[in-house]
């Protein structure tokens, strides 16, 4: 039997075998068997990453806007024509359908694509005249090395959610990729480099809570932007805060998709299984709570079985899957845990995913088909924990009322829904829920890039929200400077205090 191929840090330009004696394994979801071994890094590693980025700073600070856009527009063009590549990567680490990682990657292009506008984006304001013949003005300069730490479910989209607008406004990159599936960042890596990016501005270390740590811990770390589980959000967010850098955390999830009982009932059915169910339920925008105002319970939730028995569940790479398996044995153990709890604490199970045929051989790959829970009440288990599964419970309730104050106690506030007809509520509903991205008969209401991702409440941790503008005030700070040119009025020697006369 061959060895599995091990997959490397990139410090400097170059892939940099690790060094600690450490190593996760990154396994083929479908199959259950390790395809790869990743090198977890030591502190010493951080180090070396963060110093290959600290030296590259300077110069790629200095690189004029133009040129920075230049090597942005070049890495646009490589992963558009390695996408399919990237896709299969991401898809055999994951488990994700290969049709799904494209569109992964499709959404993480669209920031490079933001990004590309960095001379427009990197305007300051100028007042001529504030007093007699001085001028003010502001502008936005980059922070020095930052350092992202991403999560297993997007592991190309979440890290081109931050570094496109981190090295755009230029920054150097420290990329602290999962160890669940870190063959995708290192891919990027080399098409950054083959882009013409100068060495050490975008840096891949491999590692688990050690290298984050260090990272945390570093003093040349100015900021720090992290997506993943809540708990660790907080820990992030408050180490690194308590080490004086900036920083962004985005946490976990509980999306509830509201019906009201004008809705249309196929539409909010595709919707609900869409949202569901693609990707297995491991999307951070997932829909996990279908909220039926009464009385469109069971109606809705026929429609949403007859559709649930038609997805087609298999290996990523079959193009006949529409959903594959989840990304390791623990965790599809723990989503599996729900369904027979969910029932203990009074659900219905409505559809039980263990009955689902695998196409192909399943093997010893950690399957899990789509699965319905109703009747689930707030109390219980299945409602309250971010399932991150294939697991779709139904809520029932008596009034938009009823629902909306459903939302409002949940303890995340990332995204959510609502199925109406009617503008008026839908509207109410914009301005009355408190999460931070809301579709209105649109399930994953993920903003494009040129708008920011972020939720509230326990979603999301600091002041800024991901890409768009609040992802370039996040990678920036901003000099105010007032200047006066002496000419020969310029009036003398004045101890008073300076006013605008
Ligand atoms: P995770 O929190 O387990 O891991 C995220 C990152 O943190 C990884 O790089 C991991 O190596 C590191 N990490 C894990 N434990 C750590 C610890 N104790 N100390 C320091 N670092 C640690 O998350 P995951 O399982 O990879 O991803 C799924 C989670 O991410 C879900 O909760 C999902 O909702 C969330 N997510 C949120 C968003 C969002 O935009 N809010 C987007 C995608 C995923």
């Amino acid at each position: 039997m061959t060895e599995p191929r091990e997959i490397t840090h990139w410090i400097g330009g170059k892939a940099v075998a690790g060094a600690s004696g450490r190593y996760g394994e990154v396994y083929d979801p479908a199959t259950g068997r390790v395809g790869a071994t990743v090198g977890l890094a030591s502190p010493d590693e951080v180090d070396q990453a963060v110093a290959a980025a600290r030296a590259a700073f300077p110069a790629w600070r200095d690189a004029s806007l133009t040129q920075r856009a230049r090597v942005l527009f070049a890495f646009r063009e490589l992963v558009a024509a390695h996408a399919g590549e990237l896709a299969r990567l991401i898809s055999s680490e994951h488990g994700k359908v290969v049709s799904d990682a494209a569109g992964e990657v499709a959404r993480g292009l669209e920031v490079v694509e933001f990004a590309c506008g960095v001379p427009h984006l990197l305007k300051g304001g100028f007042s001529e005249n504030v007093s007699s013949r001085v001028d003010a003005y502001s502008i936005l300069q980059p922070l020095g090395v930052v350092a992202g730490i991403t999560p297993f479910n997007f592991p190309a989209m979440v890290p081109m959610w931050m570094f496109p607008v981190a090295i755009a406004c230029g920054n150097a990159f420290v990329l602290k990729p999962s160890e669940k599936d870190p063959s995708a960042s290192l891919r990027l890596a080399e098409l950054w480099a083959e882009a013409g990016l100068p060495d050490g501005v975008f840096n891949v270390l491999q590692g688990d809570r050690v290298a984050v740590d260090g990272l945390l811990n570093h003093p040349d770390v100015k900021a720090v932007s992290f997506v993943g589980s809540t708990p660790v959000a907080r820990h992030i967010y408050e180490t690194a805060a308590r080490n004086g850098k900036r920083v962004q955390a985005l946490g976990g999830a509980k999306n509830h998709m509201v019906v009201l009982p004008d809705a249309d009932l196929d539409l909010a059915a595709d919707a609900a299984v869409s949202a569901g169910f693609g990707s297995a339920g491991e999307r951070c925008m997932a829909i996990s709570v279908v909220v039926a105002v009464d009385p469109v319970g069971d109606d809705l939730l026929d429609r949403v079985r007859a559709r649930v028995a038609e997805l087609k569940v298999g290996p990523g790479d079959d193009p006949r899957a529409e959903m594959g398996p989840l990304v390791t044995r623990e965790h599809r153990d723990k989503v599996v845990s729900y369904l027979d709890g969910g029932v203990a604490q009074g659900a219905t199970l409505a559809v039980d995913g263990r009955e689902t045929p695998v196409l192909g051989d399943p093997g010893e790959g950690f399957w899990l088909g789509p699965t319905v829970l109703d009747h689930v009440t707030p109390e219980m288990d299945a409602y309250r924990d971010e399932i991150f599964g294939p697991v779709l419970s139904v809520v029932r309730v008596a009034s938009y009322e009823e629902a909306l104050e459903l939302i409002s106690a949940n303890p995340y506030g990332n995204g959510t829904a609502i199925f109406t007809n009617d503008g008026g509520a839908a509207r109410r509903f914009q301005n009355e829920v408190e999460v931070g991205m809301v579709g209105i008969n649109v399930p994953i209401p993920v903003p494009m890039a040129y708008y920011s991702f972020g939720g509230w409440k326990e979603s999301l941790f600091g002041d800024s929200h991901a890409h768009g503008t609040e992802g370039v005030h996040f990678y920036t700070r901003t000099k105010a400077v007032t200047s006066r040119w002496l000419d020969p009025s310029h009036g003398g020697v004045n101890l008073g205090f300076p006013t605008n006369g």
